[in-house]
């Protein structure tokens, strides 16, 4: 057992303010006595900016006991509550808030002694690294220094130690071969396990999956399934049954593509029953892929550890290069980097080491050969399953680098996400910020910017000098993208002066929406208009803009084609990796000729008719009031027409599965329209359909309650409801908003009271805390509650007594954008009363997802409350068949709530509660 380690300890919760002395005891302290005793001498605490908001003084710092374990456990988790350091660390919980420092203490005393032992299994790199983060003051270096011993041997750098991926060839076309329904059964078996129960429904459910597999019978026409399934019917090993009996047959890939993280998280466990982790020759076959913008990239990680970083962030990256060392797969988000570390260090310093501006310069890299990007994409593309999220599935069959890796068969879990995934993956949006984006991919950086970040011309230097139609174009396009917005443009545009065409068309765009706005009292949101009427001086400015644009275009085109060129007749000195850069380059520089064509188009229709098919508007982003984009947007109308001819035409396979993917109307489930939203008639196609009903007894274990007496628009009443339900339940709340504004008020109002109580409350875009980490933290504590909003809605799963209860605050209505409006608008154009049925479609998928979170297992049970005097008969049908669904008053709500599920309703014929079966 360690000692506590004998430094001042404070901890700040909403209860209250402890301090506890070096030896001595703890005591509550005022807040400000805290900030006094904190400026004085570095205090062991945890989670540094959460204290600081806590204690409302933004400049606290200590010795964080989190960023402690980041050192000594890199790529281990830990929910960062006193709680879930003790669990990490094997102490004993702390009993209430005033046993927070002493934990605190023996949590710092334990990471100690585990530098001393012999057991550290982490223990290679950390003096390196120590020896840097005290150079930079980093505070817990001093404690640490005699307790990390210098190994005998020189550590190697982390660039050293990293291993370098294979190359592989490119995998066989896959056989055609069939896979029948007695062997689909079989494999299911043996994947559930002996002796677990047969589930029909899940049987029924693998066997429909397994029809994706079949060979295709005609070109472009893919076997589309459209599969629901009910919560709880076991859908993942449903269709990873026939997905990796066929992958195994025919020797191909299997993309299964999710919308949130957790699933992702939850199928790479369950793929652990079909599939081992790693095959004979050492390869995996199950590969995990992610967006660029997830990795760590070592080039801008070294460029930060050799000065590009300064202060607090450096030390940062020292950390996040212990983690790298460790790391599975170097996935910085949602990966095995605790989502807190970034939070800590408060700035942006998490994505300025990943490669989020496609800046990559392949082989021309020193760590290509470890690169965690390219090794991902390379075992993906040898791998039997590949899990990835709808985005990156459209991107990768849109402008996927090697027509090899493009996904063939494809099963889009939470497939009623892919209508919005489509809906941002094939929209366009030229504003200020994806200018000037462009801009520095082009020019490179702004002056007094440090790092490596280098613009086309340093980056093709060598295709420069060797080629002089290429090195002429690259000229062309870095003098034309001077006209681009650059640094301090949102001021200039407030000042009314703009520089350049780009910026001046901004101009226009930002007053023309003012100008329109009446949005009132939203004030301080982003406001839009649509791209009707529009001023002549708007029209102009566009013109001109389009004509900058295209002067970009042009060279950038025509260096695409010398790039090919130098690859067709390659000189001697081109070698493989040479190649490969070039090719990198070819592929980046294609699609930002995309995107330039997708601009030009976008502006050249202004001032003219309408096309059918899109909707364009112009926006001003504001974020409390502080404006953070301007710009133009198009998305398609119906987004599902560029998916069929993206993703479904050119598959073999295509499924896309949800427990809500059918709008459950009054009359039943709504296939039409579940059809229509997959994109399958845009290619004449029909999708087979299954449909496996929930084993839940929903009847028994959820009941809905609709409070009728909470006003709309009456603040302290909604708050006053959320605290009062919280404690009738205890805790174990997650509370979901359509306005953050109104989150932040109900927030203000109740935090205080409850943690008096003990009952710990969180917020999304409140607390410094990252979402994830905010869903850990609710899980890990069955008496704290959340509050969010839409991201909450559907990625929270937390199964078990700490989410007992669902509390929205009304029914959540689709806010009335020009997009909406469009959409709903084309609706009424179809068919009598479609505009309506369009809006409640909305809002039962809303309320479904909802109603989603609450009973995640057979064991759960809670309630689901809408706080909503006016909630329509018609859209209750959201609900699962046989939940109850009461309409009562908050007092009644209390009680049932305080009750819990499944006890007698003593009030049951109260004539003011009325009981509807959905
Ligand atoms: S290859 Fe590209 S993404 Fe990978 S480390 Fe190098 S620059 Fe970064």
């Amino acid at each position: 057992m360690s000692q506590p380690l004998p430094l001042p300890a404070l901890h700040a919760s909403h209860a209250g303010t402890w301090l506890r002395d070096a030896n001595g005891d703890t005591r509550g302290c005022s807040k400000g006595e805290a900030v006094m005793a904190a400026a004085d001498t570095p205090l062991l605490l945890m989670n540094a900016p959460l204290v600081a908001s806590r204690l409302g003084y933004p400049d606290l710092s200590g010795l964080d006991v989190l960023e402690l374990f980041a050192f000594v456990h890199p790529a281990e988790f830990c929910v960062p509550t006193p709680k879930g350091l003790a669990h990490a660390l094997g102490l004993v919980e702390p009993e209430d808030d005033a046993a927070v420092p002493l934990l605190l203490q023996q949590a710092a005393g334990a990471l100690v002694a585990v530098c001393e032992s012999a057991e550290w299994a982490q223990r290679e790199g950390a003096w390196s690294t120590l020896q840097s983060l005290t150079r930079l003051r980093w505070p817990w270096a001093q404690v640490l220094s005699p307790h990390v011993r210098k190994p005998e041997r020189a550590e190697k750098w982390l660039f050293s130690r990293l291993p370098e991926w294979e190359d592989a060839p490119e995998r066989p076309s896959p056989a055609q071969v069939m896979i029948d329904e007695p062997e689909i059964e079989a494999h299911l078996e043996r994947l559930t396990g002996e002796g677990a129960e047969r589930r029909e429904g899940q049987r029924l459910f693998a066997k429909g999956a397994g029809s994706v597999f079949a060979p295709r019978d005609r070109q472009k026409r893919p076997h589309v399934l459209l599969a629901q399934a009910g919560t709880g019917i076991g859908k993942t090993l449903g269709y990873l049954a026939p997905a990796s009996l066929w992958a195994e047959k025919a020797g191909g890939t299997v993309w299964v593509s999710t919308y949130t993280k957790n699933l992702q998280r939850q199928l790479r466990r369950e793929s652990g029953r079909a599939w081992p982790s790693a095959r004979p020759d050492g390869s995996p076959p199950v590969v995990v892929r992610k967006g660029r913008g997830n990795y760590l990239c070592l080039l801008n990680l070294e460029d930060a550890l050799q000065g590009g970083f300064a202060g607090r962030p450096a030390i940062l990256a020292h950390l996040v290069a212990r983690w790298a060392a460790y790391s599975q797969d170097g996935d910085m988000i949602g990966g095995d980097l605790p989502g807190w570390l970034g939070t800590l260090f408060r700035k942006r310093g998490i994505a300025a080491l990943t490669d989020q501006r496609g800046e990559c310069v392949y082989a021309g890299c020193p760590h290509y050969r470890k690169c965690f990007i390219e090794r991902s994409a390379r075992s993906a593309a040898q791998a039997d399953l590949v899990i990835a999220n709808h985005a990156l599935v459209m991107v990768n069959a849109a402008r996927g680098r090697d027509q090899g890796g493009r996904p063939t068969r494809i099963v889009f879990d939470e497939g009623h996400h892919v209508f919005d995934a489509a809906d941002s993956t094939f929209s366009a949006a030229l504003t200020g910020q994806e200018a000037i984006e462009l801009r520095r991919w082009i020019v490179g950086p702004e002056r007094n910017s440090r790092g490596r970040r280098r613009g086309l011309s340093a980056r093709l230097a060598d295709v420069a000098s060797y080629d002089d139609a290429g090195g002429e174009a690259i000229e062309a396009a870095v003098k034309a993208a001077q006209e681009l917005p650059s640094e301090g443009w949102l001021g200039r545009l407030a000042e009314g002066a703009p520089l350049g065409p780009l910026e001046a068309l901004l101009a226009q765009v930002r007053a023309t929406t003012y100008a329109r706005d009446e949005s009132g009292q939203e004030a301080g949101y982003g406001i839009e208009t649509e791209t009707a009427q529009l001023p002549g001086e708007l029209v102009e400015a566009a013109m001109v803009a389009a004509q900058a644009l295209a002067a970009i275009r042009q060279p950038l085109q025509k260096l695409g084609g010398r790039l090919e060129a130098v690859l067709e007749n390659a000189p001697d000195w081109l070698d493989g990796q040479g190649r490969a850069r070039i090719e990198g380059a070819r592929h980046s520089l294609a699609w930002r000729v995309d995107l330039l064509a997708a601009w030009e188009a976008l502006l050249a229709r202004l001032g003219g008719p309408a096309d059918p098919d899109f909707v364009d508007w112009l926006a001003v982003d504001r974020n409390d009031a502080r404006e953070f984009d301007i710009g133009l947007h198009r998305h398609w109308l119906d987004p599902m027409q560029p998916f069929a001819k993206v993703v479904l035409e050119p598959a073999h396979g295509v499924m896309l599965t949800s427990a809500t993917l059918t709008d459950r109307g009054e009359e039943g489930p709504d296939w039409p329209h579940a059809i229509t939203r997959s994109g399958a008639p845009h290619l004449d196609l029909a999708p087979k359909q299954v449909e496996a009903a929930s084993p839940f007894d929903y009847a028994k274990r959820a009941e809905v309650l609709i409070v009728t007496d909470i006003r709309r628009g009456d603040l302290p009443a909604l708050a006053g409801a959320y605290a009062r339900l919280i404690e009738a339940s205890d805790g174990g709340v997650l509370g979901l908003f359509t306005a953050i504004r109104r989150m932040r008020a109900v927030y203000g109002r109740i935090a205080d009271r409850l943690a008096r109580t003990g009952l710990p409350l969180y917020a999304q875009h409140v607390d410094p805390i990252d979402t994830g980490t905010l869903t850990d933290i609710f899980r890990d504590d069955a008496r704290a509650s959340l509050l969010g909003t839409d991201a909450l809605r559907d990625g929270v799963d937390v199964p078990g007594r700490s989410l007992r209860c669902v509390v929205m605050e009304s029914v959540p209505w689709p806010r009335p954008t020009i997009l909406h409006r469009a959409r709903r608008a084309a609706a009424a154009a179809a068919e009598e009363g479609g505009a309506k049925r369009h809006d409640d479609r909305i809002i039962r998928a809303r309320l479904a997802q909802a109603f989603g979170r609450l009973i995640r297992t057979r064991e759960d049970a809670g309630h689901f409350v809408v706080l909503s005097s006016a909630f329509p008969s018609r859209l209750l049908s959201a609900f699962p068949e046989g939940t109850p669904v009461l309409r009562v008053t908050l007092d009644e709500a209390l009680q049932r709530v305080a009750k819990g599920v499944g006890a007698e309703d003593p009030n049951a014929t109260d004539s003011a509660m009325e009981r509807e079966q959905t």
